[in-house]
């Protein structure tokens, strides 16, 4: 396993998912004939598991969950109200199940949209006195253009190879646009992840390539698989030793009408961005134990992220998430079961931007890793899922299959060996913590991650209540497991 560099960090925001090819993972689903594992599960786990399953089927509780927090509290950027009232509900709500609830502390980026407007000022053939609109949104901690705005020539380049051809003197003093397209037949083929981790990098490293060869503003092509001219926000990443330069997305059919003009003749725009970085805050992850009656000391995590961006109401990334994970401890609950170790539920803050929330509680729990039994995220939306992504020893599987059985009546019965489980956990991961997370369908997951139409609909409430099944399941096994995985 390749260590993680901060670019392949980059690239994990916001796709806690892993990287994972179904076709692929297909080929190592569980044999159909069942082994005997008596060792793994004893036969009163085995049931209790059936019943959880079948529970979280009928269960609308995740759903309420994830309704309250996009439609009640509503988009939930790191660092604003609408974040802290996201702690205070989830903390309560965990609570009201009986857990034993803490909020811990971490500082967080504070990082505020402001006006984003572009018009193209001089293209060729344009009528007298107009100008074209140009669709387009900030990138998470872009710095301002001055507040009337900047106005410059467009330079298209199709990556970063084509942009050192052009070199310092083609390229100081313009506004360069990234046309890098986001693979949709790729994403099609349940391939999402690797189309992201293609495309993103110019959504975070575009900037600081840009502002080296001296250009006022850096544009991409939003990193996305739908046409429904949307931009698509996300973290922008300067680095240290780059000029800070404005960075935003255009949309997809924005950056095709400018990479048309262009190949015309001279395309200037004007582009205004007026986002504001303020001091660092406090915040918290929202962590809530069930305590487990024989090794309450160790510790399975079942998580997804509070924060979202900010143009929609963040119900695929990540309410989801955190609405499955709440959901595993409800379900539990409600059917008097009490697991062996303690089931952790963590509602993650500053995923999208930092990644604040999981790498604070690696830090703060550091002496306690090996107590860690185990660390979920479920973070690639609310799609179908389709099994578990583990990311530990290869022969970590066979503990997987008699889950795998009975998670299979509901379509869930895949076992893919993953490399990232999920973002917020990776500090946990890299320390040698078993990770999972659900498999889910991500063939769309990309036509609104990040948008503005990341909204409550996007969610089937079946599929969300498939994935708390497959979240509870996965929980549950672990917390009784009879024996520890091998790490
Ligand atoms: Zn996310």
């Amino acid at each position: 396993m390749k260590p993680i560099t901060k670019a392949r960090m980059a690239i994990q925001f916001c796709l806690g998912m892993v990287l994972v090819s179904i076709a692929a993972a297909q080929e190592i689903s569980p044999s159909p004939t069942p082994t005997p594992t008596p060792a793994l599960y004893s036969p009163q786990t085995l049931s209790e598991l059936k019943q959880l399953q079948q529970a979280a089927l009928k269960s609308d509780y995740a759903y309420r969950q994830v309704a309250h927090l996009s439609n009640n509290i509503g988009p939930r950027l790191t660092g604003s109200a609408q974040a802290q009232k996201a702690v205070d509900y989830v903390a309560a709500e965990l609570k009201a199940l009986g857990l034993e609830v803490q909020l811990e502390k971490l500082m967080v980026p504070h990082w505020v949209r402001g006006e984003e407007t572009a018009a193209l000022v001089e293209f060729p053939g344009m009528a007298e006195n107009t100008t074209q609109k140009i669709v387009l949104c900030a990138l998470g901690s872009s710095v301002a253009t001055p507040a009337e705005g900047l106005t410059a020539e467009v330079v298209v380049v199709r990556d970063f190879d084509e942009l050192e051809a052009l070199g310092k003197d083609k390229v100081a003093g313009k506004i360069v646009l990234f046309n890098y397209h986001f693979d949709k037949q790729m994403a099609a083929q349940s391939r999402a992840g690797d189309a992201y981790s293609q495309a993103v990098k110019y959504r975070s490293d575009g900037a600081t390539a840009a502002g080296r060869l001296g250009a006022v503003a850096s544009l991409i092509r939003s990193v996305g698989g739908a046409e429904f001219r949307l931009p698509h926000t996300g973290q922008n990443d300067y680095k240290p030793d780059a000029p800070k330069i404005p960075a935003g997305a255009v949309t997809a059919e924005d950056a095709d009408l400018i990479a048309a003009l262009v190949l015309q003749g001279t395309v200037r725009m004007h582009l205004v961005l007026t986002p504001q970085t303020l001091p660092d805050a406090p915040s918290f992850n929202v962590i809530g134990d069930l305590k487990g009656a024989e090794h309450p000391e160790q510790v399975i995590i079942v998580s997804g992220h509070l924060d979202s961006w900010d143009l929609g109401t963040g119900a695929i990334d990540d309410g989801a998430g955190v609405a499955v994970s709440m959901e595993a401890a409800n379900l539990i609950q409600k059917l008097h079961l009490r697991p062996k170790r303690t089931i952790r539920v963590i509602a993650w803050m500053n995923e999208e931007n930092g990644l604040a929330g999981g790498k604070t509680y690696a830090n703060d729990h550091e002496k306690e890793i090996a107590n860690h039994f185990a660390a979920m995220e479920t973070d690639g939306g609310a799609g179908h899922p389709l099994g578990i992504n583990y990311a530990t020893k290869p022969e970590a599987k066979t503990f997987f299959e008699p889950i795998a059985r009975i998670l299979q009546s509901s379509g869930a019965s895949i076992l893919n060996l993953a490399e990232h489980p999920g973002a917020d956990i990776s500090p946990l991961t890299k320390l040698g913590v078993p990770g999972f997370s659900p498999i889910q369908d991500n063939r769309y997951y990309f036509n609104y991650h990040h948008t503005a139409a990341d909204t409550l609909d996007k969610i089937v409430p079946q599929e969300l209540a498939e994935n708390a099944a497959v979240v509870t399941v996965t929980a549950y096994a672990l917390a009784n497991l009879e024996k520890p995985f091998p790490r």
